[in-house]
């Protein structure tokens, strides 16, 4: 399984009521891009509240604390995982210097991180872990002191940053985004009646009856404060846009837009794109919950075969704690998934999923569907095989351990189990609307958008 690295929100009220619980309900429905940590800090012009902790959205936050955090301007943050070995990276990052307070949350990574690392610390900053987001509001601090307004320290920074980031900074009275010129990561702009909503995903602005104003262009900065909502183009059309074509595979959730564009719509377009490329007689077509479901049903519009809930999710199991070995791994499996014997017994089955990364996870749902009385199973992938790691900040492993490094289609069909095997075409996403001359596909072709110029 994959991970996306995190999700991030903020708002501000022109109204001045709290914003805390729209923050809470946004991260709620962000909870999918990150489930290590959250928090949410935020601002009444008098001092800055926070809470913040390891674990999901409903174990972090209770009624008694969304009651301290009071302001109308604030800054949310999911976190899955973390790069450093420490665990002080649990975002929004707080600090205090010379021109008062900065709150920091951030989607991505920064590629020449250690470079503009050690250039600070050969200037005497002193780092409490190794989260890129720290880094980055160490750098705004120092621009913050030799430009005007924090917008422009923001600006100033991000053009010395490579990589994947979108960043939400709350200044004392200003609340502001940046995406950076490639889009990696979505993040959307968003209005309620005065309120205005930074989120990773659109999918956020709905839960809390917000409507999507447009995407945060990449190399777009937004500032909003009492002077009202500024764009500034200053990294706008420098490079070619880049966003992950993985968030439409697996990342984002199905009812979010990204620039434009419906993830569920791409998602059954594929599934028929699949099908096209990759048909099978079989009795029904199952997909994998929850990112694969949408992809078979595609291929099941598209091939006319039967489409059948074979695999029962428990939506109550959270992040997986269990670690190990490979027949612990297997029972983890099952405790999230379950075959629904009654729909697969005797049949032929397409199995459909959104990606194979090492291959573990495919020969456990292979055996599981088989075990649940399958006779035959197809497995069939709504992406091109993994073949390169992601240095953007989604967690795909290295190379080595990637299954269609490892070995050809045939092999990695043997190792799962599976009695055919069938992976989406790159030439699939052009025809389904997501262009390569806009979307970073790098995991698949070893095309780095950045190392193109
Ligand atoms: S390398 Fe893959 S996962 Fe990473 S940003 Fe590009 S498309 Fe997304």
């Amino acid at each position: 399984m994959l991970h996306e690295e995190c999700g991030v929100m903020g708002a501000y009220d022109f109204d001045g009521g709290n914003v805390a619980i729209d923050l809470y309900h946004g991260l709620y429905t962000l909870q999918h891009r990150g489930q290590e940590s959250c928090g949410i800090v935020t601002n009444d012009y008098v001092s800055l509240h926070t809470v913040k902790g390891k674990g999901l959205v409903n174990e972090v936050f209770t009624k008694d604390n969304l009651g301290t955090l009071t302001g109308k301007i604030g800054v949310g943050h999911v976190l899955y995982g973390y790069t450093g070995d420490d665990n002080d990276g649990v975002q929004p990052i707080v600090s205090r210097y010379c021109k008062g307070s900065m709150t920091i949350a951030m989607n991505g990574m920064i590629t020449n991180y250690s470079e503009l690392r050690s250039e600070l610390e050969h200037r005497g900053a002193i780092f409490q872990s190794s989260s890129h987001a720290e880094m980055v509001m160490n750098m705004i601090a120092v621009a913050r002191t030799q430009t005007h307004s924090a917008e422009e320290a923001v600006m100033t920074v991000a053009k010395r940053l490579k990589g994947a980031f979108s960043i939400i900074v709350m200044s004392p009275k200003k609340l502001i985004a940046v995406r950076d010129p490639y889009g990696f990561k979505p993040l959307s702009l968003g209005k309620r009646g005065n309120t205005y909503f930074f989120a990773s995903e659109t999918a956020a602005f709905d839960v809390i009856h917000a409507q999507t104003l447009c995407d945060v262009r990449p190399g777009e900065t937004i500032k909003i404060d009492d002077n009202g909502v500024t764009h500034y183009d200053d990294g706008v059309g420098k490079v070619k846009p880049a966003q992950c074509i993985f968030e439409f595979v697996y990342f984002a959730r199905p009812d979010s837009f990204i620039d434009g564009n419906s993830v569920y719509q791409a998602r059954i377009n594929i599934g028929k794109e699949l099908y096209k490329a990759c048909p099978v007689d079989a009795d029904v077509v199952v997909g994998v919950p929850s990112s694969g479901l949408h992809f078979a049903l595609g291929y099941a519009y598209e091939s006319g075969i039967q489409y059948a809930e074979g695999l029962v999710k428990n939506s109550y199991v959270g992040r997986t704690f269990i670690k190990g070995t490979d027949e612990i791994r297997r029972e983890a499996v099952s405790i999230k998934l379950n075959a629904l014997r009654g729909a697969i017994e005797g049949k032929d089955v397409v199995l459909v999923d959104d990606s194979i990364v090492r291959g573990t996870t495919s020969a456990n749902l292979i055996k599981l569907i088989k075990d649940g009385g399958a006779r035959k199973v197809h497995m069939r992938i709504a992406s091109p095989p993994f073949m390169y790691s992601c240095p953007y900040g989604s967690d795909i492993p290295d190379r080595q351990q990637l299954a269609a490094v490892r070995m050809d289609i045939d092999g990695i069909r043997k190792s799962i189990g599976a009695d055919s095997l069938g992976y989406l075409p790159m030439s699939a996403f052009e025809r389904v609307g997501l262009k390569p001359d806009r979307y970073c596909d790098a995991c698949f072709t070893g095309n780095y958008p950045d190392l193109l110029l």
